[in-house]
């Protein structure tokens, strides 16, 4: 069996990531995961804190930490986080441990080795105020592109264009906000990229066919017509890993570069002989997910880093980013009241309903709209209505109505039914469609709900005339059809799934096996509501 790899973009160590950030990479990777994994697939799921980079050195010095101690209780409270979201990482590491180090480091002496390591003059700006080199991220001022006066020294958050920090017009300090910048010659490494664009098109042109989403390409491609560019890969600062090379030992490597590497090194941080095993093996699916602003990283820079040191490791098969969820058309980030961070999410609403919630709303091909109107809407009308509520009245009216119950299938043209819903169900998360692969569950429970309103079996149940063998198959198949539900629903709402599935006799994760089973239900106990409603009381809470 094929071994598959996961990542989702590693979330920066400065701050606990708020719900936009979970929905375009770590949450659409766990389902996918728990997908994998409920098929029996070999599959590891690797993510970590992205511990360097200058964000995180200036809040440890606001903090008078060090930078460091600053991460590393970061990275604590971001994993305890996630385990309330039930994300259910192979590893979650840091990029700032050893065996990133030495994985780094082996990477840049090969890249080094095979010619692909310049040395590059460059302007690196310099705060006279605060009298310290800046990174690129630090300079903020107008695009020269779109002339958005909000970009940053490295990228343009309005058009989505890698900037260089001299092209910025009007450039400021952001930390001190003065502009008493100069540019001084530093002398950098830079990745050559331009030696390797021919193998880095190539790259694009074969694996883009696995499913990447059409903006990950033409993006990608019209980069790549554009001509790619040296690209700085070292910085004047302190809190990194140092430059492995004589001539630049006091930088470090910039955080891009050992960020991305970090897929590697944390999978070595978990394990190192695994590591290679996964990340070595030829036939290994690399799947990555991201938001839509860390395309070109994996894409270009990544692959360029992984083609150039030529040791061995799986390239991206399959780029997975998202477009951005928004509110009133901002994006969902910067957004008052709903720029949630995870703490802060979990503690108004049970996880479940914001996974639901989120992947019935995760901006797939496009920006989707996010307001709490709508959160409440999908709660209460899908996740509690639709779903909570067939499953709830398929048990009760069945505990009623024991005698009815003998071997619980799906029968007839309920069979047929519901397995053209489950085979869409798996044929959209193989297209990597997540949204439509949830939309295919709630269109499952949306048919058991028909059936129910349609054919009315507690009138059937009175009435002498009705032939009983007809309306205990209908019965039998609508519990069979709460059990597929509660089966398909794993990898969206984890916490519900297993509960309910408890009453199945379901005691572990759930997998596509199971649906093979004989399913036995205990019809001893009525079980609780899978969901509830939320009202003004929880909205609130948003204020
Ligand atoms: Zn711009
Ligand atoms: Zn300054």
């Amino acid at each position: 069996m094929s071994k598959t790899i996961v990542t989702a973009a590693l979330p920066y160590s400065y701050s606990i990531p708020h719900l936009g950030n979970f929905v375009g990479s770590v949450l659409p990777a766990d389902v996918y995961f728990k997908y994998l994994k409920m098929g029996g697939e070999d599959a590891i799921f690797i993510c970590g804190s992205d511990q360097h980079g200058t964000p995180t050195e200036i809040k440890a010095m606001e903090r008078k930490q060090r930078p460091e101690d600053f991460a590393n209780e970061m990275h604590d409270k971001t994993k305890s986080a996630f385990d309330k979201f039930d994300c259910s990482f192979t590893y979650y590491g840091k990029t700032n441990s050893e065996q990133n180090r030495e994985t780094v480091y082996k990477i840049f002496q090969a890249l080094h080795k095979n010619g692909y390591i310049g040395e590059t003059q460059s302007l690196q700006p310099y705060c006279n105020f605060d009298k310290r080199f800046l990174v690129d991220r630090f300079i903020e001022g107008t695009c020269p592109h779109c002339k958005s006066d909000k970009a940053r020294g490295d990228q343009c958050d309005n058009c989505g264009r890698l900037l260089d920090p001299k092209d910025i017009i009007n450039p400021r300090c952001k930390i001190c906000g003065k502009s008493d910048i100069s540019f001084l010659k530093v002398k950098h490494l830079a990745i050559r990229l331009d030696l390797l664009q021919g193998k880095i098109e190539k790259f694009i042109e074969t694996n883009s066919k696995n499913n990447w989403p059409k903006a990950a390409k033409n993006k990608s491609l019209s980069y790549i017509k554009e001509g790619l560019k040296p690209r700085d890969i070292t910085r004047r600062m302190d809190w990194g890993f140092k430059v492995p090379l004589e001539g630049f030992t006091d930088s470090v490597l910039y955080v891009w570069f050992e960020a991305v590497i970090g897929y590697i090194g944390i999978t070595s941080e978990w394990d190192k002989k695994k590591s290679d095993e996964y990340w070595l093996a030829k036939e290994t699916k690399l799947i990555q997910f991201m938001g839509k602003d860390n395309i070109e990283f994996h894409t270009l820079m990544w692959p360029g880093i992984l083609l150039g040191s030529n040791l061995g490791y799986v390239l991206p098969t399959t780029i997975k980013s998202a477009e951005y969820l928004t509110s009133n058309a901002e994006k969902f980030s910067k957004s008052r009241g709903i720029g949630l961070d995870l703490e802060k999410a979990v503690e108004i609403l049970p996880s479940d309903y914001w996974r639901f919630t989120l992947m019935y709303l995760y901006p797939e091909t496009s920006d989707s709209e996010f307001t709490l109107e709508i959160l409440k809407e999908v709660i209460n009308n899908i996740l509690n209505d639709k779903i909570g509520n067939f499953s709830q009245r398929v048990i009760k009216f069945s505990i009623a109505h024991q005698d009815l119950i003998g071997k619980i299938e799906l029968h007839g043209e309920y069979k047929e039914k519901v397995e053209a819903i489950k085979d869409s169900y798996s044929k959209y998360f193989n297209n990597m469609q997540l949204r439509e692969a949830l939309h295919s569950v709630v269109e499952l429970a949306t048919l058991g709900n028909t059936i129910l309103s349609e054919r009315r079996p507690w009138e059937m149940a009175k009435d002498p005339k009705v032939d009983k063998k007809e309306l205990s198959e209908m019965l039998e198949s609508l519990l069979a059809m709460v059990y597929y539900v509660d089966v398909l629903l794993y990898p969206f709402t984890p916490n519900a799934s297993r509960k309910s599935l408890l009453q199945f006799s379901i005691k572990k994760d759930p997998s596509f096996e199971d649906l093979k089973k004989k399913i036995s239900i205990d019809m001893g106990t009525i079980p609780q509501p899978m969901f509830s409603k939320i009202g003004e009381e929880e909205l609130a809470k948003f204020e």
